[in-house]
């Protein structure tokens, strides 16, 4: 008799989108990231160790230290 496994381990969903990171709460909703000053407010750019960069319009911007 071959046994069927019929029990499944319920599998821990992992949270792909990490769009909360870009907020941290507190009194009022602060954006972590820029707003791309092209696309306008709700368009986030992508946070990179010298530069933000849009990826919709592809904008860039340098930082400076
Ligand atoms: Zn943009």
């Amino acid at each position: 008799m071959a046994k069927t496994k019929k029990e499944r381990k319920p599998k821990v969903k992992k949270y792909k989108s990490q769009k909360w990171k870009l907020y941290e709460l507190g009194d009022t909703i602060k954006r972590k990231n820029k707003s791309c000053p092209k696309c306008g407010e709700g368009v986030f750019m992508a946070h990179h160790h010298d530069r933000d960069n849009c990826g919709k319009c592809g904008y860039t911007e340098f930082r400076r230290k």
